[in-house]
């Protein structure tokens, strides 16, 4: 994991800096407001945690230029204790997290790894299969809408094309680990993508292995 990290307390960010790094996360350090926005403008990162009072430029407004101009970067702000107001305008010009100095290095770690887990906020995601166009921010194939439960189940097939997706981690993923729903559900389902796709004169086809589950063919 690599991370940008923007604070101009030094003796604060070295000691932050020094755990990060034994926890096996690089770190690129500025003390500036004007140089941490031109760094966290850059893709290179997989988070940016932004201190709010900065010389130049605030941690704010390096937030708020970073998703003016799209970039997704995941972020978290820091802030002393009590900045409520910080943190409600944090979080409306897009930051992920929040911490309150002080903070414990280990809690910033944790905030970091729940962060990269965390897939990337979905834009205008496409992935394209056969004849499809698979949109998973609108969840349309082909500008055709499909409901949730459907869009779901064809996002893990169609994340795997060609290999048989289990009925029970469709119905797991998309239902829940301890559902009571039955694994008919999953038929009904796909039955229903099969006349979606059918509608759209598509040549992908989703095959049912027997007693194994599914997968997504173009024929
Ligand atoms: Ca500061």
């Amino acid at each position: 994991m690599r991370i940008l990290y923007v604070e101009d307390e030094k003796f604060l960010a070295e000691a932050v800096i020094h755990l990060l790094k034994k926890d096996k996360i690089s770190v690129d350090h500025v003390l500036d407001g004007e140089e941490g926005l031109e760094l966290a403008l850059k893709p290179n990162y997989d988070v940016v945690v932004l201190d709010i009072m900065l010389p130049h430029l605030s941690g704010l407004e390096i937030l708020k230029i970073m998703r003016e101009r799209g970039v997704k970067t995941p972020v978290i702000m820091l802030s002393a204790l009590n900045e409520v107001e910080d943190k409600i305008k944090g979080l409306d010009y897009g930051a992920d997290d929040y911490l309150a100095k002080p903070f414990k290095t280990a809690e910033l770690i944790a905030r970091l790894r729940a962060l990269c887990r965390r897939p990337a906020i979905a834009s205008d995601t496409i992935i394209e299969y056969g004849d499809i166009k698979f949109n998973l921010n609108n969840r349309t194939i082909n500008e055709i809408e499909l409901t949730d439960k459907e869009s779901e189940i064809l996002e893990m097939l169609i994340k795997k094309p060609g290999a048989v997706v289990p009925k029970e981690q469709i119905l797991a993923h998309v239902w829940g680990a301890d559902s009571e729903f039955e694994d008919n559900y999953v038929e009904v389902y796909i039955s229903y993508l099969r006349k979606k796709l059918k509608n759209l004169n598509s040549r992908v086809e989703i095959k049912t292995i027997r007693n194994l589950g599914y997968k997504l063919i173009y024929v």
